[in-house]
Order: C-alpha cells, then structure tokens, then sequence
C-alpha cells in the first residue's frame, strides 16, 4: 500500500466531451485497480486540447459580440479542471460502484503558485487558443496586450509564459480529503497560475506544466510513487531511431546525463524525467515511474515502465 499521485497525459481523456466521456471509463479502470490494491491514489492531469477548445470557443464568442467580454486564460483553466474533473469523477465513481468499493471521488479546483519574477514571464512560449491571419493578431495585441507569434506557417497565436510551480494553494485541502478516504483529482492542467502580491494570490494567463505541477503535489502530499502515464509503456534512448532502446530503469544520475544528451524531446518526454529525477531527489525511497495507462497495473508490480530512482 502507497501513496500515489498518477499524473495523467492527453491521451487519457478526449478531445470533444462525448469522445472524452467515453475514453474515461477505460481511464478509470487501471486507476481503480490501484485503488482496489489498497493504495491512496491521488490524481492530476493535463488540459491543452480542453483549455484550447474553452478559450477558443469564448475568444470566438467574444469576437463575435456574441458574449459581453473575452474569458481570461486563468478562468479558462479553472472551467477545464471543472469539466474533466466531472468527467473522472463521474468515471472512476461509476467503476468504483461496479466493484463495490465505497469511496467518493472529488476535484479540488486547484490555484498553483507561480513566482513572478520566473524568467519564464520574460519569455512566453507556450501557444495558446486560435490561429490568426497577421492584421487579426496585431489587432488582438493590441486591444488585448496579448504576445502574438507566427507559429509553423500556420498562421499567428497567443503565447502565454509557462512558469514553475512553487506550491499548490489546496495543498490541505487535498490532504484532508485523502485522509478521509477520499480519490483526489487535483492540480488539473498544472494548475491555475496565481501569483503572490501583499499576501493576496491573482490569477495569471500562464500554463503550468502538468508533469512538474504533479511532482510539487507529489512532494507536498508526502507520496511514495508518482506515476506519469503517457502514450508510451517506456522511455526510450535514440528515440524513433534504429539503434532504439527502452528503459526499465534509470538512476537520477544517468537520467540527468541522458537529458543532458538531448535523449528526451523538450515539451513531451523530457518535463517528465525531469519531474523524475525532482521526486526521486526530494526524499529518500520516493521513486517515479513512466509508462502508459494501459501498462499502469504490470509497471507497478515492477514488469514494465521506466523507474526513475536514486
Ligand atoms: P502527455 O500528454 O502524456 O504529456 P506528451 O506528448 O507531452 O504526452 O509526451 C509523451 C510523448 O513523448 C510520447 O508519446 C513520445 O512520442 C514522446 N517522446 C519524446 N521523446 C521520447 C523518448 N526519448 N522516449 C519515449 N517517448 C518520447
Ligand atoms: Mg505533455
């Protein structure tokens, strides 16, 4: 029996509600198993596609004056915690029933620290909401204060900054409702961004990654286990290349080595062995493990996944 905060990726849930409504019953299943085993599971995951469609479909509405004003980015993020997490509530409530497991499942809208002077608000670099012809973009900026970039030929895009989480506001809240036997799902999305001024905490347009937003809950909850479930059972080394080669485990030391090679894409695998190798150094016998969902159960017993450890 552990303490796990399993960190979920995109492939987890869908990209409309019907598709994501559907995906989730298969999500909740390998959780469940966890659940079931007699571990304390607590949950997190991303929003990109979800917070895209949000802040997409009211930045629309509000062009076409259909809405009175524009839904800021924080209020996008809090609405997409909302959904998916109604979606894993619903989801994991219902296997949970099936089996006869008497539990209740809850989110926690989940406000994450960020620090302002992060060299990150520099340097926004995270794109965000629709695609716009030039004359749009710079009108947008303009009226807005948006930064607008060309993003791939593809047209012009918001970029918002993607700061480090420091602390997760409901830290307490999540630890009492873990210690009443509740299932967690917090930090969704990374969090919403907030900021500390004179004490007072505001939202600010940013994206936080999931996968460090996670490990900082990890390390605040005091859990044994954060499990990163991705699109791959593993991580891999000269990925998609010839000489390929998948990982059962990697030491803190080698995984910093390896990312230092360049081994793991910046913006998909490498934010997650970088969260590895920040839980396995945070305290002794905490470990991490990468793998996919379906893989989740056979990775925990030690039969897959890569294990990132001192
Ligand atoms: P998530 O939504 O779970 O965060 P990402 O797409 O951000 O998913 O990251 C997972 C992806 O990282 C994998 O599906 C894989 O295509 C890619 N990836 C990049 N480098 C590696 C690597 N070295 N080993 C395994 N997967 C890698
Ligand atoms: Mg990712």
């Amino acid at each position: 029996m552990a303490k796990i905060v399993i960190a979920l990726g995109g492939n987890a849930l869908g990209n409309t509600p019907a598709e994501q409504l559907e995906l989730v019953r298969e999500t909740a299943k390998p959780i469940v198993d966890l659940i079931q085993d007699g571990n304390e599971v607590v949950i997190a995951h991303g929003n990109g596609p979800q917070v895209g469609m949000i802040n997409l479909g009211m930045s629309a509405a509000a062009e076409a004056k259909a809405i009175k004003s524009d839904m800021p980015f924080p209020e996008c993020g809090a609405m997409s915690q909302g959904y998916i997490g109604y979606h894993l509530q619903n989801a994991i409530g219902n296997e949970l029933v099936s089996r006869s497991i008497k539990k209740e499942v809850a989110t926690v809208v989940t406000q994450v620290l960020v620090d302002e002077n992060d060299k990150a608000f520099q340097n926004p670099t995270k794109p965000v909401g629709s695609f716009y012809d030039k004359e749009t973009a710079e009108r947008i900026a303009k009226e807005k204060g948006f930064v607008m970039v060309e993003d791939a030929g593809r047209g012009y895009r918001r970029v918002v900054p993607s700061p480090k989480p420091i602390d997760v506001i409901e830290s307490t809240a999540v630890k009492e409702l873990i210690r009443g036997g509740c299932v967690v799902i917090t930090v969704g999305g990374g969090g919403i961004p907030v900021i500390r001024k004179n004490g007072l905490l505001y939202g600010t347009p940013a994206v936080i990654d999931k996968d460090f937003a996670s490990e900082k809950l990890a390390e605040i909850i005091d859990a044994d286990l954060l499990v990163i479930l991705t699109a791959v059972p593993k991580v891999a080394i000269n990925y998609r290349r010839p000489d390929e080669k998948w990982l059962s485990s990697m030491t803190v030391e080698e995984a910093e080595k390896l990312s230092a090679e360049g081994q793991f894409a910046p913006g998909s695998m490498l934010p997650k062995v970088q969260a590895a190798v920040m839980f396995a150094k945070s305290k002794k016998g905490r470990k991490c493990i990468i793998t996919s969902l379906d893989k989740a159960k056979e990775a925990l017993a030690g039969e897959t996944g890569t294990v990132v450890s001192l």
